[in-house]
């Protein structure tokens, strides 16, 4: 978990929860002390039970630095501790601790332009969503490929925002890739992403990307960062974001 004493912890009002597919749902939150972040940043969330215990957790912000509400994508684990208790208690109107921003490596602003390159597995297309974002409020025509990997179309998180995005064509590219499934559009895949999957996103660019980010758990970090390199990108220029187990 990050430490950043500059970040204190705040209470946070829990205005709107929307579910995103069968498993993450976005928590959206009204801060007592806004702050300013950038696209990619995260925030660490505290539960504090009845008889002091607590437990803390990490979470990307899935909104755009422009929007005045953060919001958190939440993936449910049903054996893990903090993720259940928004998918099963929390509600409208709870007050919820957390603190931010925080993390200063896995962050886009559209004044550092592109090519980019977006590499997500799961959940970890919350901090790439940040950026996609922020590339469409900012009228940024930095060129961008995201590569968003999930077993099933259903567990497509963000799913129609992104199609609707990659439907106008103004140099934002979707790729998706179902593991566990048929692709449900022709340019899309049915593999985990490999080398042969990634050349040919980067050939989607109009140049080979200045950043590369990949977020998601451990085992699909490793794997999409070598699929990258295995790819011809340079390590100088890919940043990583994992999510534990
Ligand atoms: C920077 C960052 C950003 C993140 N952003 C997001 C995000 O946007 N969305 C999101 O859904 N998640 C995100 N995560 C992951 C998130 O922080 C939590 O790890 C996740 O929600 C699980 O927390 P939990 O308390 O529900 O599960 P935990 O109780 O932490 O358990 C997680 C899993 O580990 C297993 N486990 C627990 N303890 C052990 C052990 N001792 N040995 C072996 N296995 C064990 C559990 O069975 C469970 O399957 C992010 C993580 C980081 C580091």
């Amino acid at each position: 978990m990050s430490e950043a004493p500059q970040s204190p912890w705040q209470t946070a009002k829990i205005t709107r929860i929307e579910k995103r597919t069968p498993r993450v749902t976005s928590f959206f939150f009204a801060l007592s002390r806004p702050f300013a972040y950038r696209a990619g940043q995260h925030v660490d969330v505290r539960l504090t039970a009845p008889d002091g215990y607590q437990a803390r957790r990490s979470y990307s912000i899935a909104s755009a630095p422009e929007s005045v509400t953060i919001e958190l994508a939440i993936e449910k684990l049903d054996d893990g501790e903090v993720s259940p208790f928004f998918h099963e208690v929390a509600v409208v109107g709870d007050e919820i601790e957390l603190r931010g921003p925080l993390g200063g490596h896995f962050v886009w602003s559209d004044s550092d332009g592109g090519p980019l390159l977006l590499v997500g597995g799961g959940s970890g297309v919350v901090p790439l969503m940040a950026m996609v974002r922020h590339r469409t409020l900012r009228k940024s025509v930095a060129p961008v490929a995201l590569m968003f990997s999930v077993r099933v179309w259903d567990e497509v998180i963000f799913r129609d925002e992104l199609i609707g995005l990659d439907d106008r064509r103004d140099g934002f590219d979707l790729v998706l890739t179902l593991t566990r499934e048929a692709p449900h559009r022709p340019s899309d895949y049915s593999r985990r992403i490999d080398t042969a999957m990634v050349m040919q996103a980067l050939a989607r660019l109009p140049q080979p990307p200045a950043l590369a980010f990949v977020c998601g758990s451990n085992a699909f970090v490793s794997a999409a960062a070598q699929a990258l390199i295995d790819a011809g990108i340079s390590a100088d220029i890919i940043r990583t974001e994992r999510y534990g187990v």
